[in-house]
């Protein structure tokens, strides 16, 4: 063989790459969009890492890390350790105005476990798995991020940040940091989320707090002598058994959901101790507060009536989301422009399967690639997010993006599942796209950062002061131990 086939490989090479590079002077516009279509495989092996962690709540010391590398490979200078968190981070490009903010997410959640395979397989008996897919949500914030630098890079001025928020599920990360002024001097925060839909919408959620409710009782030989004994997990018992006859008597929206955390595991002790761990929302922050005021009470009642004692601590208190609408509709317009995820044979057949061994009816998953050309209502949501907080302080765009089958709204083996393959990394590149176009908009008119300031101002009334529902708490870094 001679040479001329390498040397007409590397012409070839050099004249498809010179291609797939956007003509000037729509390169300006593109670079971003290039950016991503060219940048798969990271993102898919990011992706892929952060699933395989699976490292819970303030302890994401892999996932930030890597984030971290990538960023900084990328340019980017990184604020390590903020709020005292060791897994928060804070990853700056660019110099001015306007200033724009990716949050990114990368914790887990217990018991959900689950290989990315089309039936339930544990990786680790009830271990921890990415059952919110937040391995997506921190890649597709870090796409979005680096799409938007290398705009920036090219000259236009402008910042973008990328905050790393560990511990979303119930350890809330970003209710430190907004109280520690870590999202200061934004212009706008840009939150997404897998979804089975793709669509923006301006449902606030709900106001949450987490609180861990613990009894101390007196132990016993449960057999020979229970009468000596007081029992903590009678009164975890009388507590949960209170709570779910106030059920009646508070208004519908309200969520009060509990798991017993700590406890004897032997039923011939009369145990002496006993953890329960409360989720209690609403809507309204105000009326959350109140109903967390009378299961308080309930608590303080079922140690009275057990011969217990009971303490309780506040680990995480979220605001509801204050979605954006000016923020949302130019989302909307570029989510429109950019499309849904298109999945090939071989993924629609992953998801066929996923529905099949769900009991489900496995065609059922046709809104990967239709997008809601409309924003949606704000509809009462039971579920909530940290991301809550920030929106209070800064005005804030949301967006979904689907990437889990039909009928499973995370929280489930489902999503990890599909969360582990290339249908998430599409997602995320398409996350990336649809936040890379709205900046542009933004870091160009900003007409439109001064409307959704107004609209976020007003929303929030004259008299609003931000007040921190953790108080002046430490960040609760060993929730998940
Ligand atoms: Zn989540």
């Amino acid at each position: 063989m001679t040479k001329r086939p390498k040397l007409f490989l590397c012409a070839l090479t050099l004249l498809l790459a010179t291609a797939m590079l956007p003509a000037r002077p729509k390169a300006r516009e593109n670079v971003g969009i290039w950016w991503l279509e060219t940048h798969f495989q990271l993102l898919d092996s990011v992706s892929k890492a952060i699933h395989a962690f699976a490292e819970p709540g303030y302890q994401e010391y892999k996932s930030s890390a890597l984030l971290i590398s990538v960023l900084e490979e990328n340019g980017f200078t990184v604020e390590k350790g903020v709020a005292g968190i060791p897994t928060a981070f804070v990853a700056t490009f660019g110099a001015g105005q306007p200033v724009i903010g990716v949050l990114a997410e990368y914790d887990v959640l217990p018991g959900l476990s689950q290989a990315a395979v089309p039936y339930r397989q544990p990786v680790v008996e009830d271990g921890y798995g990415h059952g919110c897919g937040h391995n997506l949500l921190g890649t597709g914030s870090l796409a979005a991020a680096l799409a938007i630098s290398k705009w920036l890079a090219l000259g236009n001025p402008g910042t973008v940040k990328l905050f790393g928020c560990p511990a979303e599920e119930g350890g809330g990360a970003k209710n430190y940091m907004v109280r520690d002024g870590v999202f200061d001097g934004l212009d706008a925060a840009f939150i997404w989320h897998p979804g089975a839909r793709n669509r923006t919408n301006l449902n606030s959620g709900s106001a949450t707090v987490t609180i861990d409710f613990t009894f101390h009782g007196k132990s016993a030989h449960a057999g020979a002598s229970p009468w000596d004994g007081r029992s903590a997990f009678d009164a975890v018992e009388a507590l949960d058994y209170m709570t779910n006859l106030m059920r009646e008597h508070v208004r519908p929206e309200t969520r009060i959901h509990y798991a017993l955390t700590r406890t004897n595991p032997a039923p011939n002790v009369v145990p002496d101790l006993a953890v329960v761990r409360y989720y209690i929302r609403h809507p309204e922050l105000e009326y959350m507060k109140e109903v967390t005021e009378r299961v308080i009470k309930a608590a303080e009642g079922a140690a009275l009536g057990t011969g217990t004692t009971m303490s309780y601590e506040l680990l995480n208190g979220n605001y509801p989301v204050l979605a954006n609408s000016v923020l949302c509709d130019i989302v909307c317009k570029k989510q429109n422009e950019v499309g849904g995820v298109i999945l090939s044979e071989e993924e629609k057949d992953f998801c066929r399967e996923i529905l099949k061994n769900s009991g489900r009816d496995p065609e059922d998953f046709g809104n990967f690639s239709e997008v809601a050309e409309e924003v949606g209502p704000n509809r009462p949501l039971g579920s909530g997010s940290d991301a809550g907080s920030v929106s209070f302080v800064v005005p804030t765009a949301k967006l979904y993006v689907a990437s889990c089958t039909l009928g499973a709204s995370g929280h489930c083996w489902q999503q990890v599942a599909v969360g582990g393959t290339t249908i998430g990394t599409k997602a995320v590149v398409n996350v990336g796209k649809i936040y890379y176009l709205t900046a542009l908009e933004l870091y160009r008119k900003p007409e439109l950062l001064k409307a959704a300031r107004e609209e976020f101002l007003k929303a929030r009334g004259t008299d609003f002061r931000y007040e921190s529902l953790v108080g002046d708490r430490k960040p609760p870094l060993d929730y998940r131990k």
